[in-house]
């Protein structure tokens, strides 16, 4: 198949990813931080997650990573962009959930309250949920070894140092109150982990 069916998909859910965060990213500017943990490692966390989801932009608009380009094939363009759409539904409904009390860092903004409805009743952490799909769809779509799999790559990385810090943050400021929701709920997939 022509590559620039999956060079469009990865595109349009590119801007969207960017037009969902939009309005949350400039509220947050205006919300007072309370207590912030952005240490050397969030910073680093989040210079890999930018520079990963920079890659597939490169693959579409340069020629510099088509040495690890393979054929595109319908049956993984379909399911990877299914996966996207779930994804970006779920990124959406999270910012919507989380409101005024998210951050793209680890931080406590004045007035944070514990978001436990909506996505947030089952698992505590639904918008990784949703950067993980993204991820995964993103290595279906692009038929390319390096920009293909370095979402996914990056936000197990992210992920898999950061949620063990956040969860701290978040006991230390809701105590019992976030005790609790962490029994009744999983992390990240709903009813299994
Ligand atoms: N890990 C969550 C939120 C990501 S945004 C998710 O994947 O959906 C990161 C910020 O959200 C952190 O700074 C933390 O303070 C805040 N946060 C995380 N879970 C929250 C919750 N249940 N209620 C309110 N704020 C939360």
């Amino acid at each position: 198949m022509n590559p620039w069916f999956a060079k469009a998909v990865v595109l349009i859910a590119s801007i969207l990813t960017v037009l969902i965060r939009a309005p949350h990213g400039k509220r947050s500017r205006t919300v007072k931080v309370a207590k912030s943990r952005r240490g050397r490692l969030e910073v680093a966390l989040l210079t890999v997650a930018w520079m990963a989801f920079f890659a597939p932009i490169v693959w579409v608009a340069t020629p510099w990573l088509a040495f690890a380009n393979f054929p595109l094939y319908p049956f993984p363009l379909v399911i990877g962009s299914l996966l996207l759409a779930v994804s970006l539904w779920l990124f959406y409904r999270s910012h919507a959930d989380l409101g005024a009390n998210w951050s793209i860092t680890l931080e406590i903004r004045e007035s944070h309250r514990l978001v436990t409805e909506g996505l947030y009743r089952n698992v505590r952490h639904p918008m990784y949920s949703a950067l993980l799909l993204y991820g995964l769809g993103q290595a279906l779509v692009v038929p390319n070894w390096v920009a293909g799999p370095s979402y996914a790559a990056a936000m197990v990385l992210v992920f898999a140092l950061r949620l063990r810090p956040e969860e701290e943050l978040m006991r230390d400021q809701f105590k019992d109150e976030y005790e609790a929701y962490a029994l009744r709920t999983k992390r990240l997939i709903p009813g299994i982990w």
